[in-house]
Order: structure tokens, then C-alpha cells, then sequence
């Protein structure tokens, strides 16, 4: 089975009926970075910064990130490596005291790109980082936990801003970094209309948004089945959000734990997604999982999908549509 597998790491993410699908990584150790390239991943779809900054009571300076950003771009060897800013808050276990304690609410507080804007210097460093970085390969930058438009407007200023600074002190910087946002929380996803035109990509990260959709806690165990993308509003903002990009002809990754359980494919090409990112470990798994389906099929079966009431009927129309 694994022998098998292994054989498609230099095939083609395609459907049987020749659609290409876009299959990313997702790094959180510089060993994921590594092993994405070994599987022929389209690149790194999401590339955590957090670990960075969690091992150890010191923050990692500017010097240390871009060392650390450069070698992922080099590893990737001309696959584009998608860089996100800073996404910790009080809800990740942080030794370095950057991230507020004891908020009453860390899902609802100073995470993400609030964090960030917080603190300009520490997303100074960051976006310098990424802009020497840039000279070694392409890379593209991933905002967290945007909720409106001005959030990442203040980032692309600060982007501007910093690389204006790196030209000046004459390093080699990208003409262009592509600016995208991370689409995972509901006003983000509800709005999206009016600030998409502020992206070159979006990157839907169900894993907050199914959490916020359904104020249903992803840490909290107790919780069970009430915390799922298998919700009927979950499917539907999904959807709003896939064909709102397609539509404008914005890139929408999807890159949540959902795109990397190869159960959830054909729901997710059923909706029209043509990017995953996810975690190397089930790369192989879903590119099979694509490799078998049919995508006309599963896009004239989007409507029955997205008619389905509850889990039950969800769970019943993924069974019919599951593949070999
Ligand atoms: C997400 O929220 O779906 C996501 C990909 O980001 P993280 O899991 O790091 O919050
Ligand atoms: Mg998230």
C-alpha cells in the first residue's frame, strides 16, 4: 500500500477526467518543508511561522527568520513558498511572553494580524525577513485572522514599507510578493465581496472557521461531533467563498485539517476548489483520492451537496460520492 503510494510522488494531482488540481503543503518544521518537495507538492500553501517562535523563550530576530524563511524558499527549488505572518496568540502555548495571558477569550482576542498591527515592530522584522528572503525564490505572504478590509491594508503598508527600506539599503527583493488573506473568520467570509480586490490569493482555514461558524471550541474535546465542516452552514459559506473567487479569478486554497482527510475531496472539488494545502503526511492519500474522481460528476452533484439538511444527509451524499 505504502510502496504504492510512493509512486505518486512524481504523478500528476489530476482527476481521471484531466483536471489539475493544485496540491500544496503545509510546514510547521523545517522537516515538512523537505518533505513536501520529496512529494511533489506544488509548493507550501501555508507555512506556520508560529514554530519559530514557540520553541524557545527568545524571539527570533529578523536575521534568524529570514535564515530560517531563505532555507525553506531554497529547499523548495523554485515552488513557491507561502509565508504566514505571525499567528500566535494567547490560545498557543507561548514562552516568550509576546502573546497577552490570560485573556478571557484568546479565541476572540489579540491573535493573528491584530497581534501584528499591536505590535509594529515585530511585523516590521517579520516582512523584513520575508523581503530578503524573497530574493532567493518566489514567496508569496499569508495574513491570519483577518476580519475587514483595513487589516490588510495596514499589512500591504507595512509590506510597501519594508521593502522600500530593503531596496534602499540595496538588497536584491521580489518585484512582487503576492499579499493574500487567510479567510477564517465569518465576517471575513460574509464580506468577502468587499475586499477580495485587496488579495492576490485567499487561503480558507476552516479549522478556525468551522470553529467560529458554529461557536463550537477546537481544543475542547468534550464538544464531539458539534465541531465539523459537515454542518450546512459550513458548506454554504464554503461554497460563497470557492465561487466568489473563482468568479473575480482570485487563486482560493483551501487549508484546513479538512483538506487533508481524503474522505473530504469530493466534497471539496464538488464545490469547485482546485487548491488543497495540507500537512505532507496525507499528501499521497488525497492526491489519490483526486486521481480517482471524476470532477464533472462531482460539480453536477454540488447542488444535491449543498440541498443536504443535516450531518446525516451530508454523510449520506459522501458516501455516495466517495471514491476507491
Ligand atoms: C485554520 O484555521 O484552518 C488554519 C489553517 O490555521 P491554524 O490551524 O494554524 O489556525
Ligand atoms: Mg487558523
Amino acid at each position: 500500500e505504502r510502496r504504492q503510494l510512493n509512486r505518486l510522488r512524481r504523478e500528476p494531482s489530476r482527476t481521471r477526467d484531466g483536471i489539475d488540481i493544485k496540491l500544496w503543503a503545509n510546514a510547521e518544521s523545517r522537516d515538512d518543508v523537505s518533505e513536501a518537495h520529496a512529494l511533489g507538492a506544488a509548493g507550501v500553501g501555508l507555512y506556520r511561522t508560529e514554530f519559530l517562535f514557540l520553541g524557545s523563550n527568545v524571539l527570533p530576530d529578523e536575521d534568524a527568520q529570514f535564515r530560517a524563511y531563505r532555507d525553506a524558499v531554497l529547499a523548495m527549488t523554485g515552488r513557491t513558498v507561502t509565508i504566514r505572518t505571525l499567528d500566535l496568540g494567547a490560545d498557543k502555548a507561548d514562552k516568550t511572553g509576546l502573546a497577552l495571558r490570560d485573556e478571557p477569550n484568546p479565541a476572540l482576542g489579540l491573535r493573528g494580524v491584530r497581534l501584528s498591527l499591536a505590535r509594529p515592530e515585530l511585523l516590521r522584522a517579520q516582512l523584513r525577513a520575508i523581503g530578503r528572503a524573497s530574493g532567493y525564490g518566489p514567496i508569496r505572504i499569508l495574513v491570519p485572522m483577518v476580519t475587514a478590509a483595513e487589516e490588510l491594508q495596514a499589512v500591504r503598508s507595512a509590506l510597501h514599507a519594508a521593502l522600500a527600506e530593503l531596496r534602499a539599503e540595496g538588497l536584491e527583493v521580489a518585484a512582487h510578493i503576492p499579499l493574500g488573506a487567510m479567510i477564517e473568520v465569518p465576517s471575513a467570509a460574509l464580506a468577502l465581496r468587499s475586499f477580495i480586490g485587496g488579495c492576490d490569493f485567499i487561503s480558507v482555514g476552516t479549522n478556525d472557521l468551522v470553529q467560529y461558524l458554529l461557536a463550537a471550541d477546537r481544543t475542547n474535546e468534550s464538544l464531539g461531533e458539534l465541531y465539523s465542516p459537515l454542518h450546512p452552514a459550513v458548506l454554504r459559506v464554503l461554497h460563497d467563498v470557492i465561487r466568489t473567487g473563482l468568479r473575480r479569478r482570485i487563486p482560493v486554497t483551501v487549508c484546513g485539517e479538512i483538506a487533508a482527510d481524503p474522505t473530504f475531496v469530493p466534497l471539496l472539488l464538488a464545490l469547485g476548489l482546485t487548491e488543497l494545502s495540507l500537512h505532507p503526511a496525507t499528501l499521497l492519500e488525497v492526491r489519490q483520492t483526486i486521481r480517482n474522481s471524476m470532477h464533472a460528476q462531482l460539480r453536477a452533484a454540488a447542488p444535491s451537496l449543498l440541498r443536504a439538511r443535516n450531518r446525516a444527509s451530508i454523510l449520506r451524499w459522501l458516501n455516495t460520492h466517495s471514491q476507491p
